[in-house]
């Protein structure tokens, strides 16, 4: 269908749909059983066989599945049928892949239902009503509303359009925004790019607004034809992770050159070649913390869902980390401080106060109401599911919108000026939009008189008053005058200083064309009418919020584009001001040097009537006097910003599709607390990585020591490759990731934030592991002894330790294996806090305490089970042998104890 040479209406009725009440709901269902869904196909995902296969793609695996391929071949040339070795350790490789392929999915799968919560919405008309849905359930038919800073969710005709811009580069490669006009019809060979009256699933509205309805949806678009992804979310490492590969390659290769050590130091010793090959083999693998980077990414995607619980999405992971390590948090204060429940207080005339229905009062109301986007449903009409003709009031309506606009139209309803019925009589002929940096608003209407037009501005005052050149007192117009300057401004600084926002009120008459018109002279030579003062409390959390703040050490901010004194008001009430001489507004900040600026951001806390383009420089100061900063953000122009923060947040209600795409992080309330708790998390997650790390590394250190130190002395190696595989690959993982999901400690929020790129292991962490391997080599190590002193062939026990290596070593062995792994699930419990386990409740990790039971459970098996005993080459042990095994696994918990009481660290 060649859409573009249609008029809108030959292509309404083409489709089938009402402009005024666009499809009902029954129509939307049965086109969605003939179209399907408004979406892309997904790339072909791997299946979960190749992910299997990418599991073994590891070096050390690969080493390790060779030396079980000799093992086979050196059993078969020797004539032997026992293949138990190779066999298992297939399996538990195979286990251990299996595993990994089922964590990989789970994080996979939450960050896929991340995606879809943070998927882009589509404003639309049903049954007479305006709402907001996901753009995956748009249908062909489908009357939608296009805004600035949001994509345009489906191929669509245009039916009106007002100084409508359209950014199609993704599309058609052009990257200069094309200027869109519904009026036109196009000739039939029209390009793509040159359809001027549509526009095209994946164009990024950058200026105006329109309404168009849909013409193609899905892979029916022009780029589902191209077939191209936009979301191609390519998986990439955060800085943790980045560090943490270095530092797993320097750990590998030192525990490689053990290894090594140890296989020559068995061979001196005239141990078989072959089993200290596997041996060594075996503690390579289980010594090389090749599992750190998934068990990273596992915390990080887990503590991601955590997150969006808490109605905080990531869209990139390293802000994960970041969010630990934030100093200051630079926050708008409209909406996210506050409620964005704007209620009109007070309305002023030159001549003071008004009342509700004054004269003066219904004009101003009058004519912020005509100059305003926020739009009025009557619920009667959307009931019968047609346009409102009656003259009646709407009694029953609803009112959607920007909230300082929905407050004014508000305002102007209750005095029974409806919105709907004044645009009637006023219909709107241009629109010069409202932007932050701007903050103004012009609209253009016929005067019913038929000769001229009526011009409406309404702005902040500052921006307003110098654009009037003349005041209307009660029905006269005069000239302004100083005085009135004098009067009208410190009207303006009472309303402020109770935290009212502003928004003040000017018009004309024109006789010439508007359409011909510059902005800029639209915008002077107005006649001065009136200030509303509105009312924004702050949201109650806030306040408690940016108390955690202050204790947490990290800086809260406020940014405004309001007026320095409403700002300031609310940032005391909310404590985040003390002094007026925290405050400094834009034009204080244009006129300061960027050096002088870093010197100096530290004082403020507040920034008022600041434009989207100061908040990059308030970034950069920051940045560059060395804090990390998160930012908020919601329109168009704010996300050079966010990009620019350490954290940009994006705004989840009132955002624009621009700001959330260059967001780290979307709010999906809008809420200040929201950071706060995302902050929370953050450092929460970091915590865990390092109590994961702490306890894999003292683990593989432990094995280390117990079998060099065997070797060292003469002993037989303690334990057995098939053994050190199970213990590294099943029973140490579990607990590993329960202690991931640790609840973040009640103190967390009393800290000092992450220092940025701090080493993983200061703090003592380092000594910790390597004090606390040791101590575990040390346990299994003695129960071996025991095992061999007392328990195993007595014949060469009464001799000097050398000659204990000819001795069949089986209980000794089964001892050390057993606490081996068992000491590890006990000390699992030592990770999770510097204090004392006891202060925290042993049990409050549910994860960690499940984990230990599945594992002892399995390790118990492994011994007492005899084909598994067989296999892992172990014997049942007796009463007291299981006796003396649980005393020295148990160890740990009484030693860390001690440590913690006697040398308390942070
Ligand atoms: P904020 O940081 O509070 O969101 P804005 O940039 O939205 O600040 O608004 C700055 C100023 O612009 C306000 O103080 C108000 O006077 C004016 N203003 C805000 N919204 C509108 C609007 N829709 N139309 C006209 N003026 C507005
Ligand atoms: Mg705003």
């Amino acid at each position: 269908m060649n859409w573009h040479t249609l008029t809108s209406n030959e292509a309404l009725r083409e489709l089938d749909t009402a402009p005024d009440t666009g499809l009902s709901a029954a129509s939307v269902t049965a086109r969605e059983k003939t179209w399907g869904k408004n979406v892309l196909e997904a790339k072909k995902k791997r299946s979960l066989f190749s992910r299997f296969l990418a599991q073994f793609s590891d070096f050390m695996i690969l080493i390790l599945i060779i030396a079980a391929g000799i093992s086979f071949l050196a059993s078969v040339l020797n004539g032997q049928t026992d293949f138990t070795d190779p066999i298992i350790i297939l399996a538990i490789i195979s286990l251990n892949a299996i595993l990994g392929v089922l964590q990989e999915t789970k994080a996979e799968k939450s960050l896929e239902a991340l995606s879809k919560l943070s998927a882009p919405s589509a404003q639309v008309l049903r049954d007479g009503a305006r709402s907001v849905i996901p753009s995956r359930n748009l249908v062909p038919g489908d009357i939608i509303f296009l805004e600035a800073g949001h994509y345009v969710p489906a191929d669509a005709r245009l039916i009106s359009s007002i100084d409508l811009c359209v950014d199609e580069s993704s599309l058609t490669g052009e990257s200069h925004p094309v200027s869109k006009e519904a009026a036109a019809t196009l000739p039939e060979g029209t390009q793509t790019a040159d359809r001027r009256n549509m526009v095209y699933s994946s164009g990024l509205i950058s200026r105006g607004r329109g309404t168009a309805v849909v013409t193609a949806t899905g892979m029916n678009t022009e780029v589902g034809q191209i077939a191209r992804l936009i979301l191609t979310d390519e998986p990439v490492q955060t800085p943790l992770q980045k560090r943490l590969e270095g530092t797993g390659k320097i750990l590998g290769i030192s525990a490689l050159a053990i290894c090594v050590v140890i296989f020559f130091l068995g061979v001196l010793r005239q141990r078989p070649v072959f089993d200290m090959f596997m041996t060594s083999v075996s503690l390579a693998v289980a010594a090389i913390p090749e599992g750190l980077p998934a068990i990273v990414t596992i915390m990080l995607s887990l503590g991601v869902q955590r997150m969006a619980r808490k109605h905080a999405i990531i869209r990139k992971l390293p802000a994960v980390e970041t969010l630990g390590s934030a100093t200051v948090i630079c926050s708008d204060k409209t909406g996210t401080l506050t409620q964005n429940k704007m209620t009109v207080a007070e309305i002023l005339s030159p001549q003071g106060l008004e009342s509700a229905d004054s004269r003066a009062s219904r004009q101003i109301l009058t004519y912020s109401s005509l100059c305003s986007n926020a739009a009025m449903t009557s619920h009667a009409a959307r009931r019968r599911g047609i346009r409102s003709r009656s003259q009646t009031p709407p009694a029953d309506y609803e009112i959607t919108g920007e909230p300082t606009e929905t407050a004014l139209v508000e305002a102007a309803a209750g005095t029974g000026l409806y919105k709907n019925e004044l645009d009637k009589a006023w219909p709107r002929l241009r629109e010069i939009v409202f932007d932050s940096a701007r903050k103004r608003m012009t609209t253009v209407h016929p005067l019913p008189s038929g000769n001229g037009q009526l011009v409406i501005t309404k702005g902040a005052l500052d921006v307003l008053l110098p654009r009037c050149t003349r005041i209307r007192i009660g029905e006269k117009i005069a000239a302004m005058s100083e005085l009135y300057i004098t009067r009208i401004n410190r009207q303006n600084l009472s309303m402020a200083k109770r935290a009212l926002r502003v928004i003040a009120v000017a018009y004309k008459e024109i006789t010439e064309n508007a359409a011909a018109l510059t902005e800029d002279s639209l915008e002077s030579g107005l006649i001065y009418l009136g200030m509303i003062g509105m009312m924004d409390p702050p949201r109650p959390e806030a306040k408690e919020a940016v108390l955690v703040c202050n204790q947490a050490g990290i800086r809260t901010v406020m940014i405004t584009g309001d007026h320095a004194l409403t700002a300031s008001a609310i940032a005391s009430e909310l404590g985040i001001l003390s002094g007026p001489e925290e405050v400094i507004t834009g034009k204080e900040l244009d006129g300061m040097p960027f050096e002088k600026l870093c010197e100096s951001i530290r004082r403020y806390r507040v920034f008022a009537r600041v434009s989207p383009e100061h908040k990059v420089r308030i970034v950069k100061a920051f940045q560059n006097a060395g804090e990390v900063v998160a930012m908020t953000g919601d329109g168009v122009n704010d996300a050079p910003a966010l990009k620019a923060a350490d954290i940009g947040c994006a705004m989840g209600l009132s955002g624009t599709d621009v700001a959330k795409n260059a967001a780290d992080m979307i709010l999906m309330d809008d809420n200040f607390a929201t950071i706060v708790a995302a902050v929370r998390e953050g450092r929460g997650i970091y915590d865990n990585i390092r109590k994961s790390i702490h306890f894999l590394l003292s683990s593989n250190i432990g094995e280390i020591m117990c079998i060099f130190t065997a070797i060292l002395f003469g002993l037989p190696s303690p334990l057995l490759a098939v053994q050190l595989l199970w213990v590294n690959l099943v029973t140490d993982s579990l607990p590993a990731i329960a202690l991931g999901v640790d609840p973040p400690a009640k103190d967390i929020m009393e800290k000092k934030p992450i220092a940025p790129g701090r080493s993983m292991f200061s703090d003592g962490l380092g000594i910790r592991i390597a004090l606390e391997g040791m101590m575990i080599g040390a346990l299994a190590l003695l129960a071996f002894i025991i095992g061999i002193r007392f328990f195993d062939l007595p014949g060469p026990l009464s001799q000097s330790l050398p000659e204990l290596s000819s001795a069949s070593p089986e209980i000794g062995r089964t001892m050390a294996f057993a606490v081996l792994s068992l000491s590890q699930l006990f000390h699992a419990f030592n990770m999770r806090s510097a204090h004392s386990l006891f202060r925290i409740g042993p049990f409050s990790n549910k994860k960690l305490c499940l984990a230990f039971l599945i594992c002892a459970f399995l390790q118990i098996v492994v011994i007492s089970v005899p084909v598994l005993a067989e296999i892992f080459r172990v014997v049942p042990l007796s009463p007291v042998q299981w006796l003396i095994t649980f005393v020295l696994s148990v160890l740990p918990i009484g030693i860390v104890e001690l440590q913690k009481k006697l040398a308390p660290s942070s």
